[in-house]
């Protein structure tokens, strides 16, 4: 044992020639990843089933992913592999036929385009009341691209991070991907942001989030936390960035040209005694496995920033409670703590990727038996929904009536805030609302009738 942890911090702190890390970004899209030699093992099916469903939903991989995560050997069963490459299933029937027909019969684009647009908007494009319900109106102008839903919390959608290394499969942001306005959000007003702050000062964190605000350079992030950090506010305690870069390209934080940059951006943030969180994704310990992963962990921390980790849990991907327990071990080892295991949420291709709470609370409760009490940290199986963010804890028998026992974690009005409730016992039910209050009653304590 005490033999493994000395060699790790060798290795780790070891001086290493950068240059010869250094590689380089390329993304595969539908409209170049047939030049991948490992695509060869697919079939001509296997193909057309990417362009169909490509078409629909986006569809983003890169050469970091393809060369070093996934395995082709086993790409159809290969976490990583359904994570990045569009599936058949993805989509129902019925829309799958409409695209392959249309593209068989030589369609042209236009047409294909008209009948995509309106299979998108069947996928419930903005779950959540993201739109109407999140977005705080300021002096009497609606701050698209912030989003205030929990009182201390201000999430920001930078405009140059509505885009990421690679796309998940199962991403609920779909639509910020696409060539249409309509779908989208983002800001760059940086003195908007700052005037919110500065009148709302509840706000205790910001959250950067996209997309993925790590696609950013260094100096264009630079441009929008330098001037909150300038602002010198004492209830801003923490600085958050949502990423999913430690897994789609760890290059960013040791390889790229400008990595020292951000990295020193990383020092002056704690400089000013504020706290970065990256809220790192994780899907699947693969993830975790490269040296470059692991290496662009150690250099996150050494700057004292602190990694949380957050996923859904995906049929097809992590359904299983070793690949859980798995993976947290693997996190703490790392130094990094579990945050959020949450659904899949009602959008997209959600039918493809969730599966029943009750199931997903099974997982989630296997999962814990394995582990100490440090990665117990993750909260799950939790739902971000409309009302506010919803923990499933488990099924309980009251009184001879099995019911679903859930927990509002943290609610659009904050006196919801840990309130315990129940549902009627659904084995079926993947989302909230397909559960109904138990004993009876007519609605869940927070809904108005
Ligand atoms: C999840 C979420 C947050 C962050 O919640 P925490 O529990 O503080 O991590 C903030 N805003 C919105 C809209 C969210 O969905
Ligand atoms: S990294 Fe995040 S925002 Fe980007 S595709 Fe994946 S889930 Fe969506």
């Amino acid at each position: 044992m005490s033999n493994d942890i000395k060699i790790e911090v060798i290795r780790d702190s070891k001086p290493v020639d950068i240059r010869k890390d250094i590689v380089k970004y390329k993304a595969y899209t539908l409209f170049n990843y047939k030049t991948l030699p490992q695509i060869k093992n697919l079939s001509e099916e296997e193909l057309f089933n990417i362009d169909v469903v490509g078409k629909v939903l986006p569809f983003k991989s890169n050469n970091y992913v393809v060369d070093e995560l996934i395995d082709w050997n086993n790409y159809k069963n290969d976490p990583l592999f359904i994570l990045t490459f569009p599936q058949k299933s993805m989509l129902k029937t019925n829309h799958f036929n409409k695209i392959a027909d249309l593209i068989r019969n030589c369609a042209d684009n236009e047409k294909i385009n008209d009948e995509v647009n309106k299979i998108r908007l069947e996928l419930n494009p903005h779950p959540g009341g993201q739109m109407e319900q999140n977005v705080p109106v300021f002096k009497g102008k609606r701050l698209s691209g912030i989003q205030h839903k929990y009182k201390e919390t201000m999430l920001i959608f930078p405009r140059q991070g509505q885009t990421c290394h690679a796309y998940c499969t199962f991403c609920f942001r779909w639509p910020q991907f696409l060539n249409e306005k309509k779908f989208k959000f983002h800001t760059e007003d940086v003195n908007i942001i700052i005037e919110y702050l500065k009148a709302n000062p509840q706000i205790t964190n910001i959250l950067f989030t996209g997309g993925d605000p790590m696609v950013m350079s260094a100096s264009v992030l630079s441009r929008y936390i330098e001037p909150i950090l300038d602002l010198n506010l004492k209830n801003l305690v923490s600085i958050r960035i949502g990423t999913k870069a430690l897994s789609y390209w760890p290059y960013k934080f040791f390889g790229d040209k400008d990595s020292d940059e951000l990295i020193n951006l990383f020092l002056k943030i704690k400089k000013t005694r504020k706290h970065l969180a990256i809220m790192a994704h994780f899907n699947h310990t693969n993830e975790l496995r490269t040296k470059a992963v692991r290496r662009a962990i150690h250099t996150i921390r050494e700057t004292g920033a602190q990694i949380r980790t957050q996923s859904p849990l995906l049929k097809h991907i992590n359904d299983d409670a070793k690949t859980w327990s798995d993976m947290l071990r693997e996190q703490v080892k790392r130094g990094i703590i579990p945050y959020y295991m949450f659904l899949p949420r009602d959008t997209g291709a959600q039918h493809y990727f969730s599966v029943p709470l009750v199931k997903a609370w099974e997982i989630y409760k296997d999962a814990c038996k394995d582990v100490s009490g440090l990665s117990k940290t993750l909260r799950g199986p939790v739902m971000s929904c409309t009302p506010g963010k919803v923990q499933v804890l488990g099924v309980a028998n009251v009184h001879n009536e099995k019911v679903i026992s859930l927990k509002m974690l943290q609610g659009r009005n904050s006196e919801w805030t840990n309130h315990p409730f129940f549902a009627e016992f659904n084995p079926k039910a993947i989302w909230f609302d397909d559960l109904k209050p138990a004993f009876g009653e007519k609605k869940f304590f927070f809904q108005d009738l």
